[in-house]
């Protein structure tokens, strides 16, 4: 790492690293969009070493250029990043409008259309948490998401299209429109790509809640606690899309699935099953 660099490109490992320890956004005001900023002058130290390297979103970095905002201060804020200090990201604003929605998971597409007095369209939730849900109303389109870890602890939400992250994870990107969240190096726990003013993909991923599964790839979802693979699946002014577990009151959805085994379900016995229904599709 002490060689000197040949390129000003920072290698993607140490970006990852950068991120995580600046909390995954602008060290000086927490922004989710940012740029890689060496501390040291690149032309004097030719190196590209972590701890040197800071994140500053665009306004913070156009600030440092013309010299409005001195090193010494882009330093203290390395040292004690806003989102660290927070213990979350700074809250940023989706752009999302309009009187039609779609949500597209695992290539399963649920759409809807104002109806007026505020529309809901909840395309996944396990157990009373609507872990993707749509409000539209007024030609706003609202998106909530949460999303849970293996330990059943929230890290990311979208509150109303306000994007806030927990700084606890391994990474967290989001680059050009897509928000990728990693387990760790090669396990994504959700890959989202937001395409305003009214689309939403789920690419791939796993949500989890109360140890249900529910996996996403580009082409299908798979509940792996039963064997559940669903593809190619289009419901439009379907009030839910999958509904696993119990909910306060009843909501209509494309599928429901009442009772599911937690945390036992047999993984291995899915994941054949995904593989048998690919190949004979
Ligand atoms: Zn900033």
């Amino acid at each position: 790492m002490d060689q000197p660099a040949t390129s000003r490109n920072i290698p993607l490992p140490i970006q990852r690293e950068v991120r995580q320890r600046c909390g995954f956004g602008c060290v000086i005001c927490g922004m989710p969009l940012y740029e890689y900023e060496h501390m040291e002058e690149w032309a004097e130290v030719h190196r590209h070493v972590a701890a040197e390297i800071t994140l500053l979103c665009d306004h913070h970095h156009r600030e440092k250029t013309n010299g409005l905002l001195p090193k010494e201060a882009v330093r203290a804020a390395n040292a004690d990043p806003y989102n660290l200090r927070e213990g979350a990201s700074k809250p940023y604003s989706l752009h999302f409008s309009g009187t039609e929605a779609t949500v597209e998971i695992g290539g399963n597409s649920f759409t809807c259309q104002d109806g007026g007095h505020g529309t809901e369209m909840i395309p996944l939730l396990i157990d009373n948490t609507p872990l993707v849900g749509i409000i539209l109303s007024d030609g706003h389109f609202l998106l909530n998401v949460v999303i849970f870890d293996e330990c059943n602890i929230p890290v990311l939400h979208i509150r109303n299209n306000q994007l806030v992250y927990s700084t606890d994870p391994w990474d967290i990107q989001l680059v050009g429109t897509t928000l990728t969240l990693r387990e760790k190096a090669g396990k994504i726990l959700i890959e989202f790509v937001f395409l305003p003013p009214n689309k939403v993909r789920v690419v791939r991923g796993r949500f989890l809640r109360n140890g249900v599964e529910v996996l996403v790839r580009p082409e299908n979802i798979l509940v792996t606690n039963n064997s559940t693979f669903i593809s190619g699946c289009r419901a439009h002014n379907c009030h839910g899309g999958l509904i696993i577990g119990h909910t306060d009151k009843p909501i209509g959805g494309f599928m429901a699935i009442r009772g599911v085994s937690r945390y036992l379900g047999n993984r291995k016995e899915a994941l054949r099953f995904e593989k048998q229904c690919l190949n004979s599709q």
